[in-house]
């Protein structure tokens, strides 16, 4: 405790903006919430509710530094005027009840994030990702980039490691690299990077955030107070960003798979300022879109002093995050991926595209109004579709449009298996559901995790 105090004060000197003396009230617990509480707890009056009960340990941790801690299912009869503040856990909307009353009250709302953000030092370096698909893959290449040159590096954010977490971490001349959601740039006010990185705009998430427009705008709040010495890393082939980034100060830096950058792919090179910088067979990630992540990633850390020798060595062994086309193991010469991730179409057809040999593909998971109609194009390889969970008759139908043979199951684990009966020699069986985990698992990565634990159970 005396530990932790101290190392507040000193946070306390150089940064004006932290919470002090102030009434909050904490919507949502998991990760974040209790994070942010904890962070915030020896100087505020601090209570935080959820719908459902929590971690004991982690309850009884807030307990002990003072917080109030309720389970409700109408939190927002506790709040009332004499509140300064709402913390909300980025995946609750606006809409919620407890956003609404704050908003009659004129209670400020603001995320986890901001607030964390407050209590950094002030001279640190913040390399912030955000886009559609491809952020967690991003941040981790930048995050292995820098590590391996030797550099103080933090990881944090939507990545699943709370930026309150890291805030005793992280000192001053530090690097942060932060993934960011669009459900966390909604509510940003003074949040800035020093680098930012939009991979792709697609319109996912419309649940949130009503209409396409909105989602947009939201997004790039992550160039919010660049000056001419901060960078935009943006991609040429979305239109949006190009067309939004034209009058920022920041200076633009540009990747492209299709056209010409300052880094561009080009067949299978990777050309940095017209200058070959490494060919794709010693990128041990595979895909297109996996390129375009590698070019994002190797203009932020040259901006970093990262050498080429440490950018080509982490290339070479980097095999991608778990869940993400992860290969999971081959049995009697059929190739089992784990890409549980996917959790939109847009992901699926990336995946399909990296794959040349006939593919058995597994779809299925939460209706949240998906078109499959997307994956229309990269169908060519799919052998077989077998479809499971809320959207199964869905894609029954789709297939059923494109000739393509489907069978339809009520759980994953009977998927796995049929397509395993389903294939031959020489074939890939790819789980890249499209569809969120949500309506029989509790994340991407439970699902993942049931997928691998299925398939090595295979003989
Ligand atoms: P995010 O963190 O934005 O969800 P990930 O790196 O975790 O992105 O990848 C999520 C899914 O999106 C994976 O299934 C992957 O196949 C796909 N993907 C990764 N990078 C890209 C990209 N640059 N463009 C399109 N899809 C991508």
């Amino acid at each position: 405790m005396f530990e932790l105090n101290f190392v507040l004060g000193i946070i306390y000197m150089v940064n004006e903006n932290m919470l002090e003396n102030k009434k909050v009230f904490v919507l949502g617990m998991a990760r974040s919430g209790y994070e942010v509480s904890k962070l915030i707890a020896s100087n505020n009056d601090v209570l935080i509710t959820d719908a459902k009960e929590q971690n004991v340990d982690h309850v009884e941790e807030l307990k002990n530094l003072g917080v109030k801690y309720v389970v409700s299912d109408t939190p927002e009869d506790m709040l009332d005027e004499s509140f300064d503040l709402v913390i909300k856990n980025p995946g609750i909307t606006y809409k919620h009840p407890v956003c609404v009353k704050a908003k009659d009250l004129n209670i400020s709302v603001v995320n986890e994030v901001e607030v964390a953000y407050n209590y950094l030092p002030k001279d640190i370096t913040i390399v912030g990702v955000t886009g559609s698909n491809g952020k967690t893959t991003t941040v981790s290449l930048i995050y292995e980039m820098l590590l391996k040159e030797n550099k103080k590096v933090h990881l944090a954010g939507n990545i699943g490691f709370p930026l309150s977490s890291f805030v005793s971490k992280i000192k001053s001349g530090d690097i942060l690299v932060i993934e960011v959601s669009s459900h966390q740039l909604v509510d940003f006010d003074k949040f800035k990077t020093d680098i930012s990185i939009v991979t792709n705009l697609t319109p996912t998430h419309l649940d949130f955030f009503d209409t396409y427009e909105n989602y947009v705008d939201k997004k790039f709040r992550i160039f919010n107070h660049h000056t001419s010495d901060d960078i935009a890393i943006i991609n040429l082939e979305d239109d949006l960003t190009v067309e939004y980034t034209k009058n920022i100060p920041s200076k633009r830096r540009i990747f492209t798979s299709q056209n010409r950058g300052h880094i561009y792919l080009e067949e299978d090179e990777i050309y940095y300022g017209d200058e070959l910088f490494i060919n794709t067979k010693d990128i041990k990630l595979k895909g297109v879109h996996n390129y375009e992540n590698v070019m994002a990633a190797i203009l932020a850390v040259k901006n970093l002093g990262v050498s080429d020798e440490t950018i080509k060595s982490v290339l070479k062994d980097f095999s991608g995050v778990e869940h993400r086309i992860e290969f999971v193991k081959t049995i009697n010469d059929i190739d089992f991926y784990n890409d549980s991730k996917s959790t939109n179409p847009i992901s699926t057809k990336v995946a399909l595209r990296a794959f040349d040999k006939p593919v058995i593909l597994l779809l299925g998971g939460k209706d949240r109004g998906n078109n499959f109609d997307e994956l229309k194009e990269d169908l060519k390889n799919v052998k077989n579709i077998i479809c499971y969970g809320e959207t199964k008759d869905i894609i029954e139908k789709f297939a059923s449009d494109n000739n393509i043979p489907c069978t339809k199951e009520d759980v994953l684990e009977k998927a796995i298996i049929k397509a395993y009966e389903l294939s031959n020699s020489g074939d890939v069986i790819l789980f890249s559901p499209a569809c969120a985990s949500w309506d029989q698992y509790n994340s991407f990565e439970e699902r993942g995790g049931e997928f691998k634990r299925v398939v090595d159970s295979l003989k």
